[in-house]
């Protein structure tokens, strides 16, 4: 077999003592690597490279489309980028993948029937890094789903059941509130899941999906999610399977694919041989799967799980009823290495039956719509007003085709009508509609707008309004017709 060229960074902390140990096991157990080292993290950072990731080591990952990533430190501040998102982002990578199983009786748990496997999104939503300062009181994060964005990750999780026998996919969203962008997450579900008839599906908000998760874990089987509920329930989950060291992932693109531990670089236990290096194992066992070297994937899988039955054990796992021996991380290796050809004996013997990666997931062209515009919000600065006066001034920019309908504060509605008790901040939402019967032009919202600055009013975002097919493109606020 000829080798397939893989990238490989050995990051900070216990970076390069878990990378030497999974290292180590790939070797002895005959994986076939053509292996290209690059430096990433701290180092890098301290060079001055806000990315933490040199020119050249792009070039490396470009060439070799495979990425073994020990975990690296993240300094605080200092307009350092997290490498991890600029690495997901940059090569496309919008599926990331985390098996979640307990090893009970070995490893401890209070859910030994756990296993469940998270596909988090990976690029869009409050990860786009957009935020703003609108005023001196109020900050702003913008939340971004997109139709293909959704749609790629939510296919890409049913075809994951489907290659890897699994029963169920369940997804979570908070379309309860955030009718728009989760109503978008889960309308596409609910389309998607369609298609699949034989695996079953079902849907959670993501507050009661995440308390199940952590109780019930074994009520789950894929679950899909957007990015920032992936990222909280992949650690609950992680931690409630036994231990964040047992954790990997993978972060899969159409062209290029990364693969790590769950963990961070642990810098408490960094150069003490004490870490397990059984996250970066397992990320590194998912990269052999994705290169078609599932032989290999399998040997060490199958000598790993039969070293946790063994009772080989490191730090963060041993227990004195479980556990016959507290090892390092090397010796944990040579454990594995060790066994080697060997099967687990209570676990299920794992096989991958030469199913490597599932390829580009290809996503249905967004229909043409027709889009209509409808009215405008135009965000204002105002420290001083309360919200009647505000309208009586905002009142005088109407024109025949655009009156002002309503005024909000932090989404409360304020004008007309509004309450005492409600707390105002200096940021306002002025939303003008279309007069029943008139049409509206970008035009009439330059207009509009020029006439606000006339009055002196501090525009500090718009937003415009549009119906697409008839149907409403926004939210409309109480009472709004
Ligand atoms: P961490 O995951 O590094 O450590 C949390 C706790 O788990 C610590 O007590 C640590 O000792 C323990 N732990 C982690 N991995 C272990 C292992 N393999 N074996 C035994 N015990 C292990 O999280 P943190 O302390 O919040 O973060 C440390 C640094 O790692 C930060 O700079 C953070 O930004 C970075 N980080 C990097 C990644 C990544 O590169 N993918 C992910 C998360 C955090």
């Amino acid at each position: 077999m000829s080798k397939t060229p893989i990238t490989v960074a050995h990051g900070d902390g216990i970076g390069p003592e878990i990378m030497k140990a999974t290292l180590k096991i790939l070797e002895a157990a005959g994986a076939e690597l053509a292996i290209e080292t690059i430096e990433i993290g701290k180092a890098v950072y301290e060079r001055g490279v806000l990315s933490g990731i040199e020119d050249k080591s792009w070039e490396s990952l470009r060439r070799t489309k495979v990425f073994l990533k020990a975990p690296i430190t993240t300094p605080q501040g200092g307009g350092v980028k997290s490498l991890n998102v600029t690495v997901r982002k940059t090569l496309g990578l919008y599926a990331n993948v985390r098996p979640c199983i307990a090893f009970s009786p070995y490893v401890k748990t209070s859910h030994p029937l756990m296993n469940l496997t998270i596909v988090r999104e990976n690029e869009e939503d409050l990860y786009a890094g957009i935020e703003y300062r609108q005023t001196p009181q109020v900050y702003q994060c913008l939340k971004l789903i997109s139709e293909p964005g959704s749609e790629k990750i939510i296919r890409y999780a049913f075809e994951y059941a489907r290659l890897n026998n699994r029963k169920k996919v369940s997804c979570f969203s908070k379309d309860n509130i955030m009718k728009m962008t989760d109503g978008l997450f889960h309308k596409t579900f609910d389309r998607i899941a369609k298609e699949y008839p034989e695996i079953q599906n079902d849907h959670h908000i993501v507050d009661i999906g995440s308390a199940r998760l952590a109780t019930k874990p074994e009520l789950f089987d894929v679950i899909v999610t957007e990015n920032l509920y992936g990222d909280i329930i992949s650690d609950i989950a992680a931690d409630v399977a036994g231990s964040v060291g047992l954790g990997g992932s993978s972060n899969v693109g159409d062209q290029c694919a990364m693969f790590e531990a769950i963990h961070g670089s642990a810098p408490d236990i960094a150069g003490k041989d004490m870490a397990n290096p059984s996250g970066l194992l397992l990320g590194a066992i998912m990269m052999l799967v994705h290169i078609c070297q599932t032989e290999v994937a399998a040997k060490i899988h199958n000598a790993w799980l039969r070293t946790l039955e063994d009772g080989i054990h490191t730090g963060d796992i041993y227990s004195p009823d479980h556990s016959k021996e507290k090892v390092g991380t090397q010796a944990f290796a040579d454990a594995v290495i060790k066994n080697l050809g060997h099967t687990p004996q209570r676990f299920h013997v794992v096989k991958y039956n030469n199913v490597c990666s599932m390829g580009p997931i290809k996503c249905a062209a967004t229909a043409d719509v027709k889009r209509e515009l409808v009215g405008y919000d135009f965000y204002l600065y105002d420290a001083k007003s309360t919200a009647n006066q505000l309208a009586e001034v905002v009142q005088k920019a109407q024109s025949d085709n655009l009156k002002l309908t309503m005024i909000n504060n932090r989404g409360a509605k304020v004008w007309p009508h509004g309450m005492a008790e409600t707390f105002c901040t200096d940021h306002w939402r002025c939303r003008f509609y279309r007069v029943k019967g008139k049409t509206v032009t970008q035009n009439d919202i330059v207009k509009l707008m020029q006439r606000l600055v006339d009055l002196k009013l501090d525009c500090i975002k718009s937003e415009g309004l549009y119906l697409y097919n008839d149907e409403v493109g926004f939210i409309r606020g109480e009472g709004e017709e």
